[in-house]
């Protein structure tokens, strides 16, 4: 299978669908080395402008998804239209096929509490599922946990420190374990969890959950706020010079 990717902003990005995005998820966890999916957005690529090594992770992952509708604008406005994917989702979907498959996972991320919450609604939820590891986010030494993944090697390893922290995590391990697809999932683990909830179904539809987020925790506001206008701003640009 073939990428298809658009540079936005000097930032690769996958143009598959969900379900060539999956098959395309499986064809890397039968591949003999280890890959990472990036799941993209607005904030991430303003991150990665004030800092060169996470642009070159992010450049370098087998596989960048458009999360955030920012992403889905950004294309748009450049006569692309692809489907939005949430990492989250994607990642339920990585999970289930794993328990139908029998394929070893892992968990790397947010509060003790949390962690343990999140495995114990997972078990409930696909009771084959083979979750060989799990592990806080507030750890202090890091390769003692890069030895203890290995040492169990998952198949998946679901990564949730937030970004660049879980990036860079990823990038890492991608040297020292074999063959492990390693993605990056936010505050995916608080949600699973049931310490956040996600929006309802119509917020998430209209591709407003962000906004939903922003007017239940206002302390998002000043992360996400001055960041997608800008971002669409800078699109645009992009695109008025490419047309010269
Ligand atoms: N986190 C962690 N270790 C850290 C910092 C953060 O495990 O050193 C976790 C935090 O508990 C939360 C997640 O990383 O579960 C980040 O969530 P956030 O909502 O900030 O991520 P976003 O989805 O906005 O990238």
């Amino acid at each position: 299978m073939e990428r298809r990717q658009y540079k936005l902003l000097g930032y690769n990005i996958d143009l598959f669908n969900t379900q060539e995005a999956m098959d395309y998820a499986n064809s890397l966890i039968d591949s003999s080395s280890s890959s990472h999916i990036v799941t993209i957005n607005p904030e991430i690529i303003e991150l990665a402008n004030k800092n060169e090594n996470f642009a070159k992770i992010l450049n370098e992952a087998e596989l960048v998804i458009p999360d955030g509708i920012g992403i889905k604008i950004g294309l748009k406005i450049n006569g692309i239209n692809t489907e939005r994917i949430t990492g989250i989702s994607f990642a339920k979907n990585l999970i289930e096929n794993a328990s139908k498959n029998n394929m070893p996972i892992a968990l790397v991320g947010a509060k003790p509490h949390v962690i343990e919450k999140t495995k114990e609604n997972l078990k409930k939820e696909f009771p084959d599922l083979n979750i060989v590891y799990a592990h806080d986010g507030y750890f202090d030494d890091k390769n003692t946990i890069y030895e203890e993944i290995k040492n169990v090697s998952p198949k998946i390893l679901f990564v949730a420190l937030g970004a660049p922290k879980q990036e860079e995590f990823i990038y890492e391990l991608k040297s020292i374990l074999p063959s492990t697809l390693m993605i990056g999932i936010g505050g995916s683990f608080d949600v699973w969890a049931g310490e956040v909830k996600r929006a309802p179904e119509i917020w998430q539809k209209m591709g407003l959950e962000w906004l939903y987020r922003t007017i239940k925790q206002p302390e998002r506001f000043k992360r996400i706020f001055p960041t997608l206008p800008f971002f669409v701003y800078n699109v645009i640009k992009e695109n008025l010079i490419k047309k010269g």
